[in-house]
């Protein structure tokens, strides 16, 4: 069984070996509506590589438990998605259906599902560290896979990001990705950081005094005091949503006025970084992180692009998981 907890703990080559996986996913995936695939007649070579990657690795009959303790879009119609293209079986767990509202505690559910023929389970929680501690809790031979745990990581998210930035760029090693927003209750930045700086990026990071952690010094990173020059330049700009739902009162009174500020406009891009891959990990507040004008225009697409990897990506970590 193989967990995915934290990016710290993968090596380079392993974070290569999954994307090198996702992409051979996605060049297998037979989406002809997107556009991505051009069909010849009868099967195309894709077709025929995508039933070579499904047959060899079939992960079906295995059976995937999505536990969100935490609201999402993305992260969990991808996983949902990806088990379902790898012939899996998926079960969305309600938490507030659940006997967890009984009383039981997550440790005897998991113990409960596992009999029950749960082999990996996906786990997004408010509390930092709470994949981890399941992982150590259940002492069945369970895979455990991160959906994101409180303020402190989101592996996959850095995973997808990290193909998307390669799809662009061919490489990330030397280039300046500027993180913006909300960096102390941030999983995303964190795990982007770990990863990113794992494979040669320069990575900085830029936050109105109200979002940057205490603990700033403890971060190997380039701290900005300014969001014109953080961005100046710059290969990526990706952009991190207000997590509302972790303010303090004080904090949200002052994130009130993030947008006077910080808002990315079409106008700001242009003028300090008219190269720059615009991202953000979803969801977009509206003309708060980015003005709908930006996130409507082409350079907006790209958000959606970080969306689809998301499920290639996924599909290569469960294969890990429970292949
Ligand atoms: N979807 C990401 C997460 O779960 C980012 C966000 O919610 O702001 O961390």
């Amino acid at each position: 069984m193989k967990n995915l907890i934290d990016i710290k703990r993968l090596k380079k080559e392993e974070i290569t070996a999954i994307i090198n996986r996702a992409a051979e996913f996605k060049a297998a995936s037979q989406d002809p509506a997107r556009g991505e695939i051009n069909y010849t007649s009868g099967i195309s070579d894709f077709a025929r590589l995508g039933e070579r990657l499904y047959r060899a690795n079939s992960c079906s009959n295995k059976t995937a438990c999505l536990m969100f303790f935490e609201n999402s879009t993305r992260t969990k119609c991808s996983f949902a998605i990806a088990a379902q293209k790898l012939g899996m079986n998926i079960i969305d767990f309600n938490v507030q259906t659940s006997s967890l509202s009984k009383g039981e505690t997550l440790k005897d559910t998991l113990d409960n599902l596992y009999y029950m023929g749960v082999n990996t389970v996906i786990l997004r929680h408010s509390e930092d560290d709470m994949t981890e501690r399941m992982s150590k809790e259940v002492k069945f031979p369970m895979a455990f896979i991160n959906a994101g745990d409180g303020k402190s990581a989101h592996p996959t998210q850095a995973l997808l990001d990290y193909m998307t930035m390669l799809e662009k760029l061919g490489t990330v090693e030397g280039k300046k990705i500027v993180i913006a927003g909300d960096v102390s209750h941030s999983r995303v930045a964190k795990s982007n950081l770990a990863l990113l700086s794992k494979m040669g990026a320069n990575v900085h990071f830029f936050a109105p005094e109200y979002f940057t952690p205490k603990n700033k010094e403890e971060f190997n990173v380039i701290w900005e005091d300014d969001y014109n020059t953080a961005i100046t330049d710059a290969d990526v700009v990706m952009l991190l949503r207000i997590q509302t739902e972790r303010l303090s009162g004080a904090e949200t009174e002052k994130a009130k006025h993030y947008s006077e500020k910080y808002c990315l406009t079409t106008e700001r891009l242009e003028k300090y970084a008219p190269n720059a891959i615009l991202m953000h990990p979803g969801p977009v507040n509206r003309d708060i992180e980015v003005s709908s004008e930006l996130l409507d225009s082409p350079k907006g697409k790209t958000i959606l692009e970080q969306a689809r990897n998301g499920v290639y990506v996924r599909m290569a970590v469960l294969e890990n998981a429970a292949g």
